[in-house]
């Protein structure tokens, strides 16, 4: 199989599943119990706190609350919100993924002020726009870091500038979902502003089930999960040690300052445009993920392409939402202001520490195939 959804989710290094089956077969302790300093059960969690300092060079490794993943840390941003405020506003950009748009949906039912601040044609957040609606009542900032489906990236440091020039005290999160593992990420220099950040370990080769909120030190947010408190109270419920296991060793081997990816990425890219002049990519010109691109073959839809690639055993995404029968297209693209149809036919590549110039080479000849099936039907 040639795998190119990599932003949907990464297969788990070998490394990684060998890391867990400790915790899985024989040392399956609960690491809160008084047992521990002699079976050991809690090793994984100092080890997962440790290698997300080292990958994101945060201030300690306390700095790290270790939750399922990525969306319930957003929730839990959103959730301690209403509980440390009455009222007040709270900033998204308009292309968050739904774990931050549905909770600050859920934020505006409650009484609070949500806006949505646009982005530009190449998915860039409008950084005057955020000057504008920032002010004394703004309690909340939340801009992702990296976009799911187009990998471009925000200018953090900036925005955290606007931010604190304009109310030091609003909270500044990121939904760092998609950048934690992709490219180099340092808390202390280039998002010093940042006061929380949100990660899930399976987005870089890591399990399922597990990820966590990097809490700026200092600063204290009430807990989502009630209970037997874990997570220094922060965050209740027994350990997950075998997914700590699992991303303590994923964090470990990541190498986001490697341009190997971005070079694959960008041969895919003159590939595509040699075979299809046509092909519109998308945010090409702004600075994005080295594993990803958005791209469209006008007159086709994603999907129909994309069902014809996994016949041949090659799996794209399309970036396209589903419910209830009906297809929309990426809701990142409409935002940018992409022509509906130009948007429906979009296909996103995501590539992984893995992915080989031989892969991009096959997928692409296959794409020609799809393309042609998709033109005559
Ligand atoms: N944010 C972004 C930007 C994502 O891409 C995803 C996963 N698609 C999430 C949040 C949610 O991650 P998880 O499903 O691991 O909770």
């Amino acid at each position: 199989m040639i795998y190119l959804d990599n932003n949907a989710t990464t297969q788990p290094s070998p490394r990684v599943v060998e890391a867990m089956l400790p915790y899985l077969n024989d040392c399956y302790f609960n690491p809160s119990s008084s047992t521990t300093a002699f079976t050991g059960a809690d090793k994984p969690r100092l080890a997962a706190a440790s290698a997300m300092k080292t990958l994101l060079n945060a201030e300690e490794p306390e700095c790290f609350s270790f939750t399922s993943g990525a969306t319930e840390s957003n929730n839990w941003v959103f959730s301690s919100i209403s509980k440390l405020h009455n009222v007040g506003t709270v900033l998204i950009s308009t292309i968050e993924h739904a774990s931050i748009s549905e909770p600050a949906a859920e934020l505006s039912r409650l009484g609070f002020r949500v806006i949505e601040i646009p982005v530009d044609h190449q998915g860039l957040l409008q950084l005057d726009a955020l000057d504008d609606a920032l002010n004394d009542h703004t309690v909340l900032v939340s801009i992702m870091a990296a976009n799911n489906e187009t990998g471009v990236l925000q200018p953090l440091h900036e925005i955290g500038s606007i931010i604190r020039k304009k109310n030091p005290a609003a909270l500044f999160h990121t939904d760092a979902t998609q950048a934690v593992g992709k490219m180099s990420v340092d808390l202390q220099r280039d998002w010093q502003d940042v006061d929380l950040a949100s990660f899930s370990a399976h987005k870089f080769h890591g399990p399922k089930g597990i990820g966590g909120l990097y809490i700026r030190p200092g600063l204290e947010i009430p807990p989502f999960l009630l209970g037997g408190g874990q997570e220094e109270g922060r965050r209740s419920g027994t350990s997950n040690t075998p997914g700590l296991a699992g991303l303590s060793v994923a964090a470990s081997e990541c190498n986001p300052g490697s341009d190997s990816i971005a070079k694959i990425r960008d041969y895919f890219e003159i590939e595509l445009k040699n075979r299809f002049p046509e092909a519109v990519i998308h945010s090409a010109g702004a600075l994005r993920l080295p594993n990803t691109s958005c791209f469209s073959m006008p007159d086709s839809t994603g999907e129909e392409i994309a069902a014809t690639l996994a016949t041949q055993d090659i799996i794209v995404g399309t970036g396209s939402a589903c419910s209830s029968g009906a297809i929309h297209p990426p809701k990142t693209l409409l935002a940018m202001g992409i022509d509906y149809g130009i948007a429906r036919a979009a296909l996103r590549v995501s590539l992984n520490a893995f992915s080989t110039i031989e892969q991009i080479t096959r997928f692409v000849s296959h794409l020609e195939a799809a393309v042609s099936n998709s033109l005559r039907t």
